[in-house]
């Protein structure tokens, strides 16, 4: 190979390239990627089974049925819906449509990497606003006060990742307000562990985008399904810079699947909430310090053992997150079962 390397656009060069979590050969329990720790629901496996066939495959797919279904799962109309290759295609979209190169957004540290990833990308001028410390409280005020009549998005998640706190819909309305100009992306990708939604927002703001995801709650992360929602007339150009066929077969198949079996999908919520709750009092017993969480995840304060405990978990198959880097000494521990929150507990009390 020679040494000569093709130039690349500088917001590529600038870019730090994303680094996935190792991943051990045997390992019994992914505690690092907020994903559904017991598996989709077996309807979703029965409907794949069955809609799987070599005609359907060779097919390009046909997205009206399944837009017209997991849009009224939703409660809201089908051209008010983008269904995307992940949630990461709809904040991805949100930055080909709306922003250009030099362009203001505002994004909050720490959140999910993924905003910042897209705003590398997009030569975007990003304003990074710090969640307060110590508890992570939402910066109301500073958000408020770093909008400019240039500003073109704000992305926030809500739960936040890896905070776990949430914004109330009354500091989203004041943001939505205060911004008419931006695209205001509530990114809720774990909205099924906390309840609260500002979808029935929609028709009341025109700059208000909202998406959710089937990787989390769902457990369906390797299928690759988000959605995007917002007005009719959003949606409608968010669609012109979206591939044509970026979502697959499969992944309809089965979020059709999943989404008539909302039972299986509570059940699984509310054993969440039992094992949130059951790990939380657990590393508080050890010492750590815990943050509230409402999603699927805690972020707990370990000090300069962070790393070290990391490493040794991951030496007895369990991973977690290491936030380190944007938070030192800190820890996300995703939330699965009971019973895989008395392992985890059991093998890091014996460290
Ligand atoms: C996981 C996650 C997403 C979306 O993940 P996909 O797998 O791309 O759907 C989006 N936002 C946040 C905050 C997340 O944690």
């Amino acid at each position: 190979m020679s040494d000569w390397l093709l130039r690349p656009r500088a917001a590529v060069r600038e870019l730090a390239p994303y680094t996935l979590p190792p991943a051990p050969a045997e390992l019994t329990l992914r505690l690092h990627a907020n994903e559904n720790t017991a598996g989709c629901s077996p309807a979703v496996l029965a409907a794949l089974r069955q809609s799987l066939c070599a005609p359907g495959l060779a097919a390009y797919p046909d997205y009206e049925p399944a837009q017209r279904e997991i849009a009224a799962a939703f409660g809201v109309a089908p051209a008010e819906m983008l269904l995307t290759n992940g949630g990461d295609e709809a904040i991805q979209l949100l930055f080909q449509t709306y922003v250009d190169p030099g362009d203001q957004v505002i994004l909050l540290r720490p959140s999910y990497a993924m905003y910042r990833f897209y705003a590398g990308l997009a030569a975007a001028e990003v304003c990074g606003l710090d969640y307060d410390r110590p508890g992570f409280v939402f910066p109301l005020a500073a958000l408020l006060a770093a909008i400019r009549p240039t500003t073109r998005a704000i992305l926030l998640a809500n739960p936040n990742n890896p905070t776990g706190g949430c914004i109330g819909s009354a500091a989203i309305e004041c943001i939505l307000r205060a911004a008419p100009e931006a695209a205001v992306l509530i990114d809720e990708a774990y909205f099924d562990f906390c309840g609260t939604t500002v979808l029935p927002l929609l028709a009341a703001y025109p700059n208000l985008f909202v998406c959710r995801t089937f990787s989390k709650a769902h457990g369906l992360a390797a299928l690759r399904l988000g959605c995007l929602f917002s007005q009719a007339g959003n949606i409608a150009l968010l669609r012109r810079a979206q591939p044509p066929y970026s979502v697959n077969l499969g992944a309809l198949v089965a979020a059709r699947a999943s989404l008539r079996d909302p039972a299986y999908r509570q059940a699984y919520v509310e054993e969440v909430r039992a094992a949130r709750t059951l790990a939380a009092a657990g590393l508080r017993a050890l010492g750590f310090r815990v943050h509230a969480g409402c999603a699927n995840f805690l972020l707990f304060e370990a000090g300069r053992r962070a790393p070290a405990l990391c490493a040794a978990l991951a030496a007895r198959g369990i991973l977690l997150r290491d936030c380190g880097r944007d938070i030192p000494g800190a820890l996300r521990l995703s939330i699965g079962t009971r019973s895989q929150m008395a392992t985890f507990l059991s093998e890091l009390r014996a460290l």
